[in-house]
């Protein structure tokens, strides 16, 4: 029997959950039996792929044949270095994917071919095409893609059906923000304004704090740790571990024994107690910063705070007592006990996976809508008296219009004898287009030549519910369907290179099952990187790791003054790692690099 789950793939962990024998949704043990698959993926010394649990326990001693929160990574063309080889990031979700694919088919006893998969309400439309393309590399047909705040509550609406009231979800990761406002009335769950902010997280918490720590380091043993990776590697673990105790406890000792080199040069360790007063008063602004998309989300949901019956908190970081008491004291009111924050997302992907198959029939009474959280529209010239300007934003798509959504707009040549149109396509809510999100740029050919202003090309943008963008454009005199020939920035995988990818995992992980356990990689998986594999991975390792170069020197002419100096010397730390061939610093530097580069949009 083949069945469909629902995946929540995490920037820390993902879960998977599908409807049992009585429609309810629940979650599938993985094989070794636990909920939560950390959403690593890692390669052993004999070069064997690991994903999940035995990954993580490696991410510490072995970064440069380990990769987390790819996730913060995906709809970006750079790639991820794993030992000697180099993969994008959908190919890294994609053996994740395949990992819980197959734990999931062992648990159900069964294939399980198609899923539904969430992703965070703000995620871009790159990110969204990079998430579908690893679900199928992973031979998974993404039946939906659905925002993770909306799956929360509809595992929330479900034990809710005869409740007429406005919910809030509030979505706090690793290393996102996601904030939903939806009204419920007689099952139907309306999405009414969606926000947030795709580089917020608990991961932030743990850098603060383990800044903390270093200068608590620097101050006992007189020793900086700035340049010390291995040592800031080891902090950040240690942050996040005492961010955790800190939940639950009032103080916590942390102890990092043989931290770094004291100013004797013997060994020194890292010894001191935090208070979960001291750590809220580092992350107080960053919780702080959640307060104005709640706020936003209400304004465009025309809703007041008091209109609000209940709030949901969902993600990992929402467990951090100040964050539930600043929600509870906007609100004035506690939020909801009772939704595990950890398993929402997931069950709900499983419910929309039986809404779809049949298995929960509406009958039961849920309907689900969505919006698309941002604008979409296209770069158009303005007239500003005799002068023409450049680069002004041109809304096709309010932000929070409901979904699926589709619109036209007519826009006029403006050169005498024009043959092409330019159509860039951004996301965002800033009148200049150069401080949007560019998604996308094509050039309409076939224009017939004429005066400026007498030609006219007609642009659609059709935005579906997976909240994926497709544009078409259309040459009124001729009534052509322009071919958008240049298409820049999609990281959509076109069906040739899909195969590669396709191949490529498939050659060098094998049909076998990727292993979760370090004793159960299969021969056949350990025998797969022969030859073949790498050297075509080495091929093209120096030409990828100079994309990342230079995509990284060209930012730093643009790159904000505060940040430059960062840039700068990370670029040149890599460029000198690899001239040394020491593989695990530039691992580490590339990784530093890639982030900082995310982080720049
Ligand atoms: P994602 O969906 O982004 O993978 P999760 O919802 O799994 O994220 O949340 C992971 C984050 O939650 C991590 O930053 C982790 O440190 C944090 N976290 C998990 N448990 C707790 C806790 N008890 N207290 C504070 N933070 C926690
Ligand atoms: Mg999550």
């Amino acid at each position: 029997m083949s069945h469909v789950v629902g995946i929540d793939l995490g920037t820390t962990h993902s879960l998977v959950a599908a409807l049992d024998g009585a429609g309810r949704p629940t979650l599938l043990p993985n094989r070794l039996g636990q909920r939560l698959t950390p959403s690593v993926v890692g390669l052993d010394s004999e070069g064997r792929l690991h994903v999940g649990e035995s990954a993580r326990t490696q991410l510490l001693v072995h970064p440069e044949r380990t990769v987390a929160e790819v996730k913060r990574r995906m709809g970006r063309d750079l790639p991820v270095t794993l030992g000697d080889r180099r993969y994008s990031p959908t190919e890294i979700s994609a053996l994740i994917l395949k990992a819980l694919r197959e734990d999931a088919e062992r648990a159900l006893g069964g294939t399980v071919t198609e899923a539904v998969v969430t992703v965070p309400a703000y995620f871009s439309d790159a990110q969204r095409q990079a998430t579908k393309d690893a679900g199928e590399l992973a031979g998974l047909k993404v039946e939906r893609l659905l925002n993770e705040p909306t799956a929360a509550a509809l595992a929330y609406g479900v034990n809710h059906l005869d409740a007429e009231q406005y919910v809030l979800v509030y979505d706090l990761g690793g290393g996102t923000f996601d904030v939903s406002v939806l009204e419920m009335f007689q099952g139907v769950l309306d999405v009414k304004a969606s926000a947030g902010n795709n580089q917020l997280g608990g991961s932030d918490f743990d850098q603060l704090l383990a800044a903390w720590f270093a200068a608590q380091f620097e101050r006992e043993h007189g020793v900086s740790l700035v340049g010390n990776l291995a040592a800031q590697v080891r902090l950040k673990a240690a942050a996040e571990a005492a961010k955790i105790a800190l939940s639950s406890v009032e103080s916590t000792p942390v102890i990092v024994p043989f931290l770094a080199p004291g100013r004797g040069g013997a060994p020194a360790s890292l010894e001191v107690e935090v208070t979960r007063a001291r750590f809220e008063g580092l992350v107080t602004d960053l919780v702080r910063s959640t307060l104005e998309p709640m706020e936003g989300a209400l304004r465009d949901a025309k809703l007041s705070r008091k209109a609000i019956a209940e709030v949901v908190l969902v993600g990992g970081s929402s467990r951090v007592p100040l964050v539930r008491r600043l929600v509870a004291e906007y609100f004035g009111r506690e939020p909801r006990e009772g939704v595990n924050p950890d398993e929402a997302v997931a069950l709900g992907a499983a419910l929309q996976a039986g809404l779809k198959t049949g298995a929960v029939s509406p009958a039961r009474g849920i309907m689900l809508t969505d919006v698309c959280p941002f604008t979409l529209g296209v770069e158009v010239q303005a007239s500003a008296g005799r002068e023409r300007v450049g680069g002004v934003f041109s809304p096709l798509i309010p932000r929070n219009t409901t979904v699926p959504v589709s619109r036209t707009e007519t826009f006029a040549t403006t050169a005498d004898g024009q043959r092409a149109v330019e159509i860039r396509v951004f996301q965002g809510e800033a009148r200049l287009v150069r401080d949007n999100i560019l998604l996308d740029e094509y050039l309409v050919e076939g224009v017939p030549p004429a005066k400026a202003g007498a030609e006219k090309v007609a642009v659609t943008f059709t935005y579906d519910i997976n909240g994926i963008l497709n544009v078409t454009t259309r040459v009124a005199s001729t009534g052509k369907e322009a071919v958008l020939v240049v298409d820049k920035r999609s990281q959509r995988l076109s069906p040739e290179r899909r195969n590669e990818a396709r191949e490529r995992l498939a050659r060098e992980w094998g049909e076998a099952p990727v292993a979760s356990a370090p004793g159960l990689a299969s021969a056949s998986a350990s025998a797969s990187a022969p030859g073949l594999a790498s050297a075509s991975a080495s091929a093209t390792r120096d030409s990828d790791a100079d994309a990342l170069l230079t995509a990284a020197t060209e930012r730093i002419a643009t790159a904000p003054a505060a940040v430059r100096p960062r840039l700068e010397s990370l670029c040149a730390a890599l460029r000198e790692a690899r001239a040394k061939g020491d593989r695990v610093t530039a691992a580490r530097l590339d990784a530093e690099l890639t982030d900082l580069l995310f982080d720049l949009g």
